[in-house]
């Protein structure tokens, strides 16, 4: 499924909804996460709290990005790492592969990284001549199956234990088992070797803090503190977004993310990095680079509304919460940022053309708000870019119109980036809904024809399945009885009740 594109959302999420195994291991994994995410919130007194405080910090750090940038720079350097500026995916890669090269340096370990996968970091180091492995059991597991994480903090959350055995029977000769701990105890053996051999170890960021130049990195297996000790390089990347001003303020994010993302008091290792190692004699790399990326987060930046995204600390919750991810889950977004959040980030990292039906994706329920630890108002944000996009076609159109005209027929709708899909009958829709709401005697009207109308299709008062075939809406609103009774128009609406006499009954005045 890695190759899915955020272009053909439509097309993966219905394949996606009949794969009854992947809807399983989503069920089961979604709800457990969020059973535990609850309880964890429920465990601090000041959940609320420190939600407001961790919101109010992001929001200064965005505001301020460039001082902290600076700041941060000035100090990591002083305590020995060399920082590098990236303006886009190509840049870092560029940087990466430059780095790894002039240090001859054959064998790549990685930690899980977001950030290195939305820039196709190991293509690029593989293209370079590169051997590059995955050191994350979860990351490990879908680089082996050859396809893209699925979540932003569980990669392999779509995979069943049999799919994992049968899958490192293949690619590893073992056994067939399905014996959690030994699949586990193979895969570290591998991974053991390939640690012992790494040239150069790479991971990602979870916190910079200005005001010493540390970085943090957040996980529950091990392999960060080898993947950044072992090997005698150690490349970091993070997003610009990563900095926090003050070393105190990762109390409120220690406390936040964890318990957010897997439910966990604390993730078990807390890798906390300040520059290179001070004595020969000391555990540590030689050398340590961090790479700073853009990657389209100034123009984010720059929205008083977009901004907001920026907050994301990346703790998968809104995942877990979100109705439309547990049912499709990650692959069907085709983008390495899934759910909620991915639908608000990706259009916006790789143009909106592309990834037009990505706000779509999404019932506006709300859920992902409320889990928020950083309180990103996601739906406000989804609804921010359908106008963006509405605004578009409607340009496009205006422009393909004008070029009609011009070139006697002939119709372009490309932009930078990508193309709107046309929805005329959609348009039309909204036109004829917003023209019937907003004149109330038309509503009156149409709301009595309605009720003439659907005579033939109410059974037993329901409009759906429970009637039979006969009972559905025609195309193509049937799609909304195919899985869901709808209520009919009452016999008679409040409007009507009102007229006959239920004001009479009603009025306070009418007693006294
Ligand atoms: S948007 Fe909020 S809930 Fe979703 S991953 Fe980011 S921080 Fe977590």
């Amino acid at each position: 499924m890695s190759h899915l594109t955020t272009e053909t959302f439509d097309s993966n999420a219905r394949a996606a909804l009949v794969d009854t195994q992947l809807r399983g291991a989503l069920r089961n994994a979604t709800s457990l996460f969020g059973k535990r995410r609850l309880a964890a919130a429920r465990g601090l007194e000041n959940w609320e709290d420190l939600r407001t405080q961790a919101r109010a910090i992001k929001d200064d750090v965005l505001l301020h990005l460039d001082r902290y940038l600076e700041e941060f720079v000035s100090n990591a350097e002083q305590r020995g790492a060399k920082v590098h500026w990236a303006r886009d995916a190509s840049e870092a890669n560029q940087i990466v592969c430059d780095l790894a090269r002039q240090q001859g340096v054959r064998n790549v370990v990685k930690s899980k990284s977001m950030v290195t996968e939305e820039i196709h970091l190991n293509d690029a180091l593989q293209a370079s001549g590169m051997e590059v492995i995955e050191t994350d059991l979860g990351e490990y597991i879908i680089q082996l199956a050859g396809e893209a994480p699925s979540h932003i903090i569980v990669p392999a959350i779509h995979k069943t234990k049999g799919q994992i055995a049968e899958l490192f029977t293949a690619k590893l000769g073992i056994e067939p088992t399905d014996d959690v701990d030994k699949l586990t105890s193979v895969a570290r053996n591998v991974l053991r070797q390939r640690f012992a051999n790494a040239d150069l170890g790479i991971s990602g960021v979870n916190f910079a803090v200005a005001e010493t130049g540390t970085i943090l990195i957040l996980e529950n297996e091990g392999n960060v503190r080898l993947t950044t000790s072992l090997p005698k390089v150690h490349i970091a990347l993070m997003g610009i977004e990563k900095i926090l001003p003050r070393f105190v303020d990762l109390d409120v994010f220690l406390k936040l993310l964890p318990r957010s993302g897997t439910g966990q008091q604390l993730t078990t290792y807390q890798s906390l990095i300040t520059g290179t190692k001070r004595r020969p004699e000391d555990e540590g790399p030689e050398q340590l680079h961090i790479v700073l990326l853009d990657n389209g987060r100034s123009r984010m930046l720059a929205h008083p509304t977009t901004r907001q995204a920026l907050a994301c600390i990346r703790c998968g919750a809104c995942l877990n919460a979100c109705p439309v991810y547990q049912q499709i889950g990650g692959h069907a977004y085709g983008s390495v940022y899934p759910g909620p959040i991915g639908a608000v980030i990706t259009p916006q990292l790789i143009g909106l053309g592309k990834a037009s039906q990505l706000p779509y994706a999404s019932s506006l329920c709300g859920a992902c708000r409320e889990v928020c630890p950083v309180k990103i108002d996601i739906p406000e944000l989804l609804l921010h870019l359908r106008a963006e996009i509405t605004d578009r076609k409607q340009e496009q159109e205006q422009a393909g119109g004008r070029r009609q005209e011009q070139a006697g027929g002939r119709r372009q709708e490309q932009e930078a980036g990508g193309s709107f899909k046309k929805r005329t009958g959609e348009r039309f829709a909204f036109r004829l809904f917003a023209a019937v709401m907003t004149r109330p005697r038309t509503y009156e009207f149409s709301v009595k024809v309605g009720r003439l109308l659907q005579r033939s299709i109410v059974r037993r008062g329901k409009i759906g399945r429970v009637g039979g075939m006969l009972a559905q809406l025609a195309p193509p609103l049937g799609a909304w009885t195919n899985a869901r009774d709808m209520r009919p128009i009452a016999e008679s609406t409040f409007r009507e009740q009102w007229r006959a006499g239920l004001r009479d009954d009603t009025d306070p005045g009418s007693d006294t």
